[in-house]
């Protein structure tokens, strides 16, 4: 994207604020519901923005679609996320971190049904399916998005919040690693850090806690390793079977992605997991060159230049073959 483009989306983005400021003071019952395979940005951007709102004395859902992953059971207030009870009037729903309504799962009727919809992100596949749409691809994660809202409406940011902020950032951010990470990124997390945060509570509990039987995987999936393209394409894949030998979860292969993308010459790594025997979630990443939205788009996916996923219905050898010849395209 130019730069005019960035100053559009910052002028723009403005007039939305103050449009979606609107509609929450409109609105008593408010709906924010996770995406399926809900990450750090997504739910920390969710508690963030509701418990601020319940401060602004609004009847505040969050609505869990998927399961949280254990990595934030930590987080204040995690227990704020309840199952939908459908009888409930929707005066506003507010979709976070998530591209396009199919990710909202069993969100998205919630969504369908509210008399607003608002949609706030930062993946430059979105879809743009509010009325109200707040998508800046250049912030570094939705969670800077939120901070902004919280700030304009007028709420307090306690250490609550801020912890939700942080973690929101921090995770999308690879830590503050990604080119995505601005000056605003940091001068936001200054802020946040000023409102008390327990930083090295949540460093612990985010990448410092990882268990017996997740370390297992990383080296059962590592084992996997595929090298190709003179190096630079790297490929591991992790199956049903795996999964239960090592007695864990498909959410402890969080993380083992970036250390396949972390190998010297690598371009873009890929993780093939298999949910179910012809249903293959890809995560890609990159480090210089390939846009990997751009390749998860063609599969109804989506995600960032250096971080996108999608899934593939079909056998997980199909599906690598699928994906290393569309990855091929970039290397001729
Ligand atoms: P991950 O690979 O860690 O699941 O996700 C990387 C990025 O791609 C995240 O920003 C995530 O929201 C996005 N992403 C992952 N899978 C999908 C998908 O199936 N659809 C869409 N639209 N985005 C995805
Ligand atoms: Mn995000």
């Amino acid at each position: 994207m130019k730069k005019t483009d960035q100053t559009m989306i910052t002028k723009n983005k403005n007039v939305y604020f103050e449009e979606c400021i609107e509609a929450i003071k409109n609105s008593d019952n408010i709906f924010l519901a996770s995406h399926i395979h809900p990450d750090g940005d997504n739910i920390g951007s969710l508690l963030a923005l509701g418990m601020a709102l319940k401060t602004f004395n609004k009847n505040v859902n969050i609505i869990k679609v998927d399961d949280i992953p254990k990595d934030y059971l930590f987080l204040p207030n995690i227990d704020l996320f309840v199952e939908p009870n459908p009888k409930d009037p929707i005066d506003l729903f507010i979709s976070l971190d998530c591209s396009d309504l199919d990710r909202l799962g069993i969100g998205k009727e919630l969504a369908i049904k509210a008399n607003r919809l608002i949609n706030i992100d930062h993946h430059i596949t979105n879809e743009n399916f509010g009325d109200i749409n707040i998508v800046d691809p250049f912030a570094s994660a939705t969670g800077e998005l939120v901070y902004h809202l919280i700030k304009k409406i007028g709420i307090e940011i306690n250490k609550d919040i801020a912890t939700c902020i942080y973690v929101a950032i921090s995770t999308d951010t690879g830590s503050f690693m990604y080119d995505s990470t601005t000056s605003e990124t940091h001068m936001i997390a200054a802020d946040l850090i000023s409102k008390g945060i327990n930083t090295n509570n949540i460093i612990v509990n985010l990448y410092q806690s990882r268990s017996i039987e997740r370390t297992k995987l990383f080296l059962k999936t590592l084992n996997t390793l595929e090298v190709i393209f003179n190096g630079k394409v790297a490929f591991v894949m992790l199956t049903q079977d795996m999964l239960k030998e090592c007695n864990a979860n498909m959410e402890d292969s969080e993380g083992i992605i970036s250390f396949v993308r972390d190998i010297e010459g690598i371009e873009v790594a890929c993780i093939l997991k298999e949910y179910k025997e012809n249903e293959i979630k890809l995560s890609l990443r990159s480090k210089n060159i390939v846009d990997v939205s751009e390749i998860c788009f063609k599969f109804n996916g989506g995600g960032h230049k250096r971080a996108a996923g999608c899934t593939i219905f079909d056998n997980i050898k199909n599906v690598k073959n699928i994906i290393s010849d569309e990855i091929y395209k970039y290397f001729r």
